[in-house]
């Protein structure tokens, strides 16, 4: 009875703990945005990474009349105010080549999975007319190898899918192909088709790549494997993610991942980019007038990444289990399995977790299966689940409130009371909003029902219901892979 006790004080003091009840998420969203503005004012200025992608343009399946209506009400504006700048002639044809067709590439490398596609963009409203996406794991020895080795695997899976083709686009291939890349690690761009990298995560580490530009390192292995193949845009998994979300839907203006590892981007006003103002040559002050994509690093803040994303929390139920364990007898010898870092995976947490049978019977297979521990009662199972229930709650629940911070830096919480329409539902309130679409992309909010839900309403109850149907999360599906093909589209002329 005591032992007994003692387990479900471990479990009390774990609910008290993760409590993230509404104040308390607030105080996350105000931190966030606080942060945020912190990171746009100086390099090093906060802990969360703010970094510029150099990104300026988001497709949005404009038909040719439309880009050169937009284009050339943006040449005026840019002929009266700054004289005859070369980069309109960029501007221009970023727009007209949204609508050309063709077939662009990418390729996807941020995680556990690799992904190459190809993208076939036209019609009159340049449409994705087709699209191939093809997903490998990255094998094991690459993720801690040579550079040449992993870059040598990427061109030759990618040459793979480019042969596999060559008979239905054969046009292509004596041409030179346009490649997106969509690359899901710290970098520090240095224009949106390149950037070096500042480390490797998410179980990535080859040392000679740090500090090296990522698409020089990837062109060379292109040219290597014969690839007449050019790098058009070099982006997080993020900003892939809002292009294809901004493709889709205009009212899109942030994207976040939530898969192995969280992070996010959002549309800034370039005016809001303290820290690149004195950056900004002559050439580029057109970009004052555009808005720039931000991608926001979220692991060095406040532990956020580790108590929300897939690469952690099946370990934080196991550290739980683990204290359990050491509170009781309840697990028998298990103490030292239990001891090992990352033996419970976040999947099978998941699969405890929404485990619907009456006796939990799934929870005690995948207990026997990974920490040999056979035979727990019924009312410790019970328990086992409350541990993945209040870690994943806790894990939406902050997920939620980030994304809320980024609304509420760019005023799209309701708080700023930004002008534009109104809701189709009327009501006595002065606040007047925008719709805005959050694209979310990532494995764990892709597979875990139960994550998705608390989320969800957390960010309902964050923003009250009136703002709240303004704000739409929408799911996105290999976002960051086609949507970096639809960049490389609008990038390729631009060298
Ligand atoms: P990555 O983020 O590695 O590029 P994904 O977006 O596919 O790739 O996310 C993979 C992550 O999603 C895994 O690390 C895992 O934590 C999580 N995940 C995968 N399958 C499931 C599942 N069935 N339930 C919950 N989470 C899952």
């Amino acid at each position: 009875r005591k032992k007994w006790n003692r387990i479900v004080g471990v479990l009390m003091e774990l609910e008290e703990g993760c409590g993230t009840e509404i104040g308390r998420l607030r105080q996350v969203v105000d931190a966030m945005a606080v942060e945020m503005h912190a990171g746009l004012a100086s390099e090093g200025g906060s802990k969360l990474k703010m970094l510029l992608t150099y990104i300026h343009t988001l497709p949005d399946g404009f038909d040719l009349d439309c880009c050169v209506g937009f284009t050339l009400f943006l040449f005026l504006i840019l002929i009266g105010n700054y004289g005859n700048d070369i980069r309109n002639a960029d501007l221009y044809s970023i727009l007209i080549d949204m609508s050309e067709e063709g077939v662009y590439y990418s390729l996807d490398l941020g995680g556990t999975n690799f992904r190459v596609l190809r993208v076939h963009l036209g019609g009159q409203m340049s449409m994705i007319l087709n699209k191939k996406v093809e997903r490998q794991p990255i094998p094991r020895e690459l993720m801690t190898g040579t550079s040449e080795e992993l870059f040598d695997f990427i061109a030759l899976t990618l040459k793979q899918l480019v042969e596999s083709e060559s008979s239905e686009f054969e046009f292509r291939l004596d041409e030179r192909m346009v490649l997106g890349v969509t690359f899901s690690f710290p970098v520090k761009q240095a224009s949106a088709s390149s950037g070096t990298l500042i480390k490797w995560t998410k179980g990535f580490d080859i040392e000679d790549m740090v500090g090296k530009d990522v698409a020089e390192s990837l062109q060379h292995a292109l040219i290597n494997r014969g690839l007449n193949m050019r790098v058009a845009a070099l982006v997080n998994d993020t900003v892939g993610t809002l292009a294809l979300g901004h493709y889709d839907d205009e009212d899109t203006v942030a994207a976040v991942i939530i898969g192995t590892g969280t992070n996010a981007c959002y549309v800034e006003r370039i005016d809001a980019i303290i820290k690149c103002q004195g950056l900004l040559t002559n050439s580029e002050e057109w970009y004052l007038l555009s808005p720039c994509i931000v991608h926001l690093i979220i692991e060095y803040i406040m532990g956020f990444e580790k108590m929300i994303s897939g690469m952690y929390l099946g370990d934080i139920v196991r550290r739980v289990l683990l204290r359990m364990s050491l509170e009781s007898d309840i697990f028998g010898d298990a103490t030292a399995r239990l001891s090992v870092p990352f033996a419970l995976r976040t999947p099978l947490m998941v699969a405890m977790h929404e485990d619907e049978t009456s006796d939990l019977r799934e929870v005690g297979r995948i207990l026997k299966e990974v920490f040999q521990i056979s035979d727990v009662p019924l009312k410790v199972r019970k328990l086992v689940v409350r541990a993945c229930d209040v870690i994943t709650r806790r894990a939406a629940r902050l997920a939620a409130a980030g994304i809320v911070g980024i609304l509420k830096k760019i005023g799209r919480d309701g708080s700023g009371g930004i002008a534009s329409g109104r809701p189709k539902s009327g009501g006595e309130s002065t606040i007047k909003m925008k719709r805005s679409v959050v694209a979310v992309e990532g494995g764990l909010y892709s597979n875990y029902t139960m994550f998705r839900d608390y989320l969800h309403e957390a960010v309902s109850d964050i923003l009250g219901e009136e703002i709240a149907p303004y704000v739409v999360l929408k799911e996105s599906e290999d976002g960051s892979g086609i949507g970096a093909a639809l960049l490389a589209a609008s990038y390729s002329s631009v060298r």
